[in-house]
């Protein structure tokens, strides 16, 4: 059995992930598939936070395009991501690994609010860490918030899950002669302009030098193929 490649990571999960094919906000199966998935790759060893989005449920940008100011739209977005993360939390732990949510709003009657050291302490634990609402402020993404916390929680890569097996130089459902990269630095896909984060995320990734691997969670076991260095993936960094 190979080892694996890193010793903790930040997982992202879209809220899209949790609505599976049933057109549910959240499809349960899905969620326990995820959180199997989570699990099996906690149980090589590796610690995990993971950032989960809001998508499936409210965007503070579709949301303010009905006439609610824009941070009021993030702020349900964020509230979002809160109720995605204690599905999931639940599901990880039926799965029969130990699980936190730490939220960046303080809500202390639902969850433990996020600070490092706290999210240090149940990484270290060995416990699943889901890092709820965002970075706790308007105007960002949880893929912002994923990176960042990849490079507080001294992690040492962001594992972006998404519906596509990698980095295309096109959309691969629209252009058959998209070209899949295995490999690249921040730099190409700058210079490339592919897209693989909104830019925020990815300037932040840049800077910090955290690499970046986008794969896709459609298949079972993918988080841990990946961290074994068997799935199919690009690794960005
Ligand atoms: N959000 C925010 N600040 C953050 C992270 C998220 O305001 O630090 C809000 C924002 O409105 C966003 C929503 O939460 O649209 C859901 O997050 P995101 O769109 O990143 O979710 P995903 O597309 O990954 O499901």
């Amino acid at each position: 059995m190979t080892d694996p490649l890193y010793r903790r990571v930040i997982v992202k999960l879209s809220g899209e992930a949790l609505n599976g094919a049933q057109g549910s906000v959240v499809d349960q199966k899905m969620v326990e598939r995820l959180a199997a998935d989570l699990v099996a790759a906690a149980a090589l060893g590796v610690e995990l936070g993971v950032v989960v989005g809001g998508g499936n449920i409210f965007r503070g940008v579709e949301v303010s395009g009905r006439g609610v100011p824009r941070p009021v739209g993030d702020t349900m977005g964020m509230l979002a991501t809160v109720m995605n993360c204690l599905v999931l939390e639940a599901a990880v732990e039926r799965a029969g690994r130990e699980a936190r949510t730490l939220s960046a709003l303080a809500m202390p009657s639902v969850c433990e609010t996020y600070n490092r050291k706290r999210a240090m302490k149940n990484l270290g634990k060995g416990r699943v860490v889901l890092l709820a609402a965002g970075t706790g402020n308007p105007f960002f993404t949880t893929d912002t918030t994923a990176v960042l916390r990849a490079a507080e929680l001294d992690a040492q890569a962001v594992l972006k899950a998404t519906n596509v097996d990698g980095v295309y130089s096109a959309d691969p459902k629209k252009d058959p002669k998209a070209k899949r990269y295995d490999k690249l630095s921040h730099q190409e896909a700058i210079e490339n302009d592919l897209r693989v984060m909104d830019s925020t995320a990815f300037a932040l990734a840049r800077e910090n030098r955290m690499p970046i691997i986008v794969f896709s969670i459609a298949e079972k076991g993918a988080i841990e193929a990946v961290l074994r260095g068997k799935g199919r993936a690009t690794v960005v960094g």
